[in-house]
């Protein structure tokens, strides 16, 4: 089978290693969600034995993966009063849908819209729900900018004023330079705003 997305280690301690990812069979021509020992990928899902309605659910230890506790730290941050984030998140309304109640569709769309360890889930609208049309996955420093209390550093503030300076870039230029919103370029200039990280 051909790798689509992956393959991304599970954590199983000492045991032996294991992975998954999303594989492409050619046998049935569709796109299968497995987990792997040591790297090797079978030459079709399984797709032409008795047990094939199962390769959906095949992908076993998943608790074990990094997935898996980016969807569990989402439904706790939305669900769970208890959670120390919960105020940012359910609290303020932020719903997990209905679609990812369950891990498997959201592994699922995960791995079919570009899910990497290294990238982190984000909102496009901030005050909307976690919802397959709503996430992305980006790189932190993306999802720090679009942060609702998003910060500028000493340093970003005093590029932001040599810039400024310069003459060549508007106020509103500079607030999409850095992520910001304008009014927050205003203040940076005006000498009246800035924020340690
Ligand atoms: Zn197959």
């Amino acid at each position: 089978m051909k790798i689509i997305n992956g393959p991304w280690p599970v954590d199983k301690g000492n045991k032996k290693p294991a992975y998954f990812g999303l594989f492409y069979c050619p046998k049935c021509k569709t796109n299968v969600v497995k987990q792997t020992s040591n790297g090797k990928v079978s030459k079709t899902c399984g797709c032409g034995r008795h047990d094939h309605k199962k390769k959906h659910g095949a992908c076993v230890g998943y608790k074990d993966t990094k997935l898996y506790k980016v969807w569990s730290g989402i439904r706790s941050r939305c669900r769970n009063k208890n959670n120390q984030r919960y105020k940012h998140y359910g609290g303020r309304g932020i719903a997990f849908c209905e679609e990812w109640q369950k891990y498997e569709p959201f592994r699922d769309w995960a791995l079919l819209n570009g899910y990497k360890e290294y990238l982190s889930i984000d909102r496009r609208n901030n005050d909307g729900n976690y919802t397959p049309e709503n996430c992305r996955f980006i790189t932190l420093t993306d999802n720090n900018r679009n942060k609702k209390n998003n910060v500028l550093s000493i340093k970003k503030a005093e590029k932001i004023r040599s810039i400024y300076a310069e003459g060549e870039h508007s106020q509103r230029e500079l607030a999409k330079m850095f992520g910001v919103h304008q009014w927050r370029i205003w203040k940076v200039l005006k000498n009246e705003i800035w924020v340690t990280d």
